[in-house]
C-alpha cells in the first residue's frame, strides 16, 4: 500500500501531514506555507484558483470566490459558476486536490490514500459527503476521524503516561470537546461535545457589527447593503481579532470605505482587548455548557483531567484561554501546534493503517484508537417510545442487536423506524431510516422473535438490520445521505433533550404506569370471567368497582398530560385492584 496522508480539511485553513522517521511532519504547499486557506475563486478569465491567491483575490471577486465551504457539506447548497452548479464536495474537492499534489511533490510519488479529518458532531452525511469529497478528489479515504481525537492521537505520540485529557477544539466555525484517554497503546474517546454554530467567524462578526456601527455614529453613514466596504470591514475584523490575542489595543484603518457629498470617507477605529472582550463575551461564554456536560458524559471531574490540549486557531484568544482555565482549574497545554495537531493525528492514523509500526509514548504495542458516536440511535415501539439500542458516546465499532416481537397478533410484517436523537419518544427524535420486514411467520402477539442489529463501523456509517428468527427473513439499510439530520438538527435535538428532560421524564413514566395499569386490567377481567363461578358476589363487585375506578382514572386523559400526583394516585387504584383481586388466579400477569 503507498503512503497514506493525513488531510485536516478546515473550514478556514486545511492542512496535509505525512509520517516519516517516526514523526508526523506538516507537509508545506508550493507557495511554502504550511497551512493552506480552504478558498476557492474562479477567475472571470475561467482560471480555477485555490489558497492564499483565491483568498487575496476575494474582495475584489467575492461572488465568484467560495470559502467556508464545510459549512455546506451534506447539505443541498450549490453555487453556480459560468452556467455550472457545484455542491460542497466538489468545491472541497478542488482544495483536497490542491493538497495531495503537495504531498506528492514533496514524496515524489503519487498518493492516493488519505485519512480526512471531520469535527467529532459531524453527521453520517457530513461523513459521507467528505468521503465522497476525497474521492472526487482522486482519494481513497481509508477512513475519517474526528478531529479533536487526531489532536489526542498527536499529542498521545509524544506524551507517554497515562492520562484523561480534555481537547478543547475552537476553529472558524465549530466549537468541539472531547473528553479522551489515552494510555497503553489506546487512545480511547470518553465523550464528546459541542456546537456545530459556534467559532472563530463569529468573534470576526462581532467585531464588523461593532465597526459599522462605530461608523455610522461617527460618518453617518451605513454600510451594511455596501457588498465591497462590507466584505473590507470583515477582513479587517478578522485581522483586528487576532492581533488583540498579542497586543492590548489595535487600530482599523479603512481609507476610501465609503463617501458622502463631501468626497471620500474613511474608517479609523482603534479597538482594545477590553472592548474586544466585552463584544465577544457571549460567545466564550457559550462553550462552557458543551465542556460540562462532556465531562459529564464522561463521568469525571475537571480535577481529574491530566491535560487540557487547546486546538483551532480561535484558542489564541487571551479571554478563550482564561475561559478555560477558569472551567477546568488547569493551565491549558501549549505542547502541541493548535494549526498543525490535527492533520498530524490523521497522518498517524494513516500510518497505523498502512500498517507502519508507530508506538505511543510509555507503550510497546501499536497505537488503537477508540472513537464514538454522537448521538443515541433507537426504532421506535408500542405506544410510540423510542427504544433504544445504541446510546450516546459509545465507542466505534457499534454492534448491537437487541430481539423485539410483535404486538398484535398473526402480524406477518413489522415497521422498523430507526431514530436519532436523545428524547424518549419517537416522535421528538429525527427519522434517519424505516424500512418493513416482511415474512414474519403468523403466531400470537408475543411470540415472534425479531432480532434487530445496529451496525457503526468506523466511520460513523450506521447499518440497521431486521431478522425474524424462526423464518430466517432479513431486511436492512445502510442510512444514506437524504434521510440524514443537519447540523442544525443535531443541535436542535440536544437542546430540546435538555429543554424538555423533565417534560420527557414525566410522559415516560406515565406511558409505563398506564400501560401496566391497561395490563392488570385486562389481566383481571380475563380471569373474573374464567373464575366467576367461584367468586362470592360481594368479591365480584369489588372487584368490578376497582375496575371501573382504575379504567376511569388511565382514561381520563391521556398519557402525556398526566401530572405526578395523577400517577400516584393510577398506582394507588391499582394497588387496591391487585389486592381485591389476590382471589384470582392471575399467572400471566406480573406488575
Ligand atoms: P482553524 O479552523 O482551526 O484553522 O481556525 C481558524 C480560526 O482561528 C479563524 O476564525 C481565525 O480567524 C482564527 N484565528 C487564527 N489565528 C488567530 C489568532 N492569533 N487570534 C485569534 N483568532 C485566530
Amino acid at each position: 500500500m503507498s503512503r497514506i496522508i493525513g488531510i485536516d480539511l478546515g473550514t478556514t485553513n486545511s492542512s496535509v501531514a505525512v509520517v516519516e522517521g517516526g514523526k508526523a511532519v506538516i507537509i508545506p504547499n508550493e507557495r511554502g506555507e504550511r497551512s493552506t486557506p480552504s478558498v476557492v475563486a474562479f477567475t472571470n478569465s475561467g482560471e480555477r484558483l485555490t489558497g492564499s491567491l483565491a483568498r487575496r483575490q476575494a474582495a475584489v471577486n467575492s461572488a465568484r470566490t467560495i470559502s467556508s465551504v464545510k459549512r455546506h457539506m451534506g447539505t443541498e447548497w450549490k453555487i453556480s459558476i459560468d452556467g455550472k452548479a457545484y455542491n460542497a464536495q466538489e468545491i472541497s474537492a478542488m482544495i483536497l486536490r490542491d493538497l495531495r499534489k503537495s504531498a506528492e511533490e514533496y514524496l515524489g510519488e503519487p498518493v492516493t490514500d488519505a485519512v480526512i479529518t471531520v469535527p467529532a458532531y459531524f453527521n453520517d452525511i457530513q461523513r459521507q459527503a467528505t468521503k465522497d469529497a476525497g474521492r472526487i478528489a482522486g482519494l481513497n479515504v481509508q477512513r475519517i476521524i474526528n478531529e479533536p481525537t487526531s489532536a489526542a492521537l498527536a499529542y498521545g505520540l509524544d506524551h507517554g503516561a497515562a492520562q484523561k485529557i480534555m481537547v478543547y477544539d475552537l476553529g472558524g466555525g465549530t466549537f468541539d470537546v472531547s473528553i479522551i484517554e489515552i494510555g497503553d497503546g489506546v487512545v480511547e474517546v470518553l465523550a464528546t461535545g459541542g456546537d456545530n454554530h459556534l467559532g472563530g467567524d463569529d468573534f470576526d462578526q462581532a467585531v464588523t457589527d461593532y465597526l459599522v456601527r462605530e461608523f455610522q455614529r461617527t460618518e453617518r453613514i451605513d454600510v451594511r447593503k455596501d457588498v465591497a466596504a462590507m466584505q473590507r470591514i470583515r477582513e479587517a475584523a478578522e485581522q483586528a481579532k487576532k492581533e488583540l490575542s498579542v497586543t492590548e489595543s489595535t487600530t482599523v484603518q479603512l481609507p476610501y470605505l465609503s463617501q458622502n457629498q463631501n468626497g471620500p470617507v474613511h474608517l479609523d477605529c482603534t479597538i482594545t482587548r477590553a472592548k474586544f472582550n466585552e463584544l465577544t463575551r457571549e460567545l466564550v461564554n457559550r462553550t462552557a455548557i458543551p465542556v460540562q456536560n462532556a465531562l459529564n458524559d464522561a463521568g469525571i471531574a475537571a480535577s481529574e483531567l491530566g491535560k487540557v490540549l487547546l486546538v483551532g486557531g480561535s484558542t489564541r484568544i487571551p479571554a478563550v484561554q482564561q475561559k478555560v482555565k477558569e472551567l477546568t482549574g488547569k493551565e491549558p497545554s501549549h505542547s502541541i501546534n493548535p494549526d498543525e495537531c490535527v492533520a498530524q493525528g490523521a497522518a498517524i492514523q494513516g500510518e497505523v493503517l498502512s500498517g507502519g509500526s508507530l508506538q505511543l509514548a510509555g507503550s510497546d504495542g501499536g497505537i488503537l484508537l477508540l472513537d464514538v458516536t454522537p448521538l443515541s440511535l433507537s426504532i421506535e415501539t408500542v405506544g410510540g417510545v423510542a427504544s433504544r439500542l445504541v446510546e450516546r458516546n459509545s465507542t466505534l465499532p457499534v454492534h448491537y442487536s437487541q430481539i423485539f416481537t410483535t404486538a398484535a397478533p398473526f402480524q406477518s410484517s413489522v415497521d422498523i423506524h430507526v431514530l436519532q436523537g436523545e428524547r424518549p419518544m419517537a416522535r421528538d427524535n429525527k427519522t434517519i431510516g424505516r424500512f418493513k420486514l416482511k415474512g414474519i411467520k403468523k403466531a400470537m402477539a408475543g411470540v415472534p422473535q425479531i432480532e434487530v442489529t445496529f451496525d457503526i463501523d468506523t466511520n460513523g456509517i450506521l447499518k440497521v438490520s431486521a431478522k425474524d428468527l424462526d423464518t430466517g427473513k432479513e431486511q436492512s439499510i445502510t442510512i444514506t445521505a437524504n434521510n440524514k439530520m443537519s447540523d442544525e438538527e443535531i443541535e436542535q435535538a440536544i437542546r430540546d433533550a435538555e429543554q424538555y428532560a423533565a417534560e420527557d421524564q414525566i410522559r415516560r413514566d406515565a406511558m409505563t404506569v398506564c400501560s401496566e395499569a391497561q395490563m392488570l386490567l385486562t389481566n383481571v377481567e380475563q380471569a373474573l370471567a374464567a373464575e366467576k363461578k367461584q367468586l362470592e358476589k360481594a368479591e365480584r363487585k369489588q372487584i368490578k368497582e376497582e375496575c371501573s375506578r382504575l379504567k376511569k382514572l388511565i382514561t381520563k386523559k391521556t398519557p402525556e398530560k398526566m401530572t405526578y400526583g395523577e400517577l400516584d394516585e393510577i398506582k394507588a387504584a391499582m394497588k387496591d385492584l391487585e389486592y381485591a383481586s389476590a382471589c384470582l388466579n392471575m399467572s400471566e400477569y406480573r406488575p
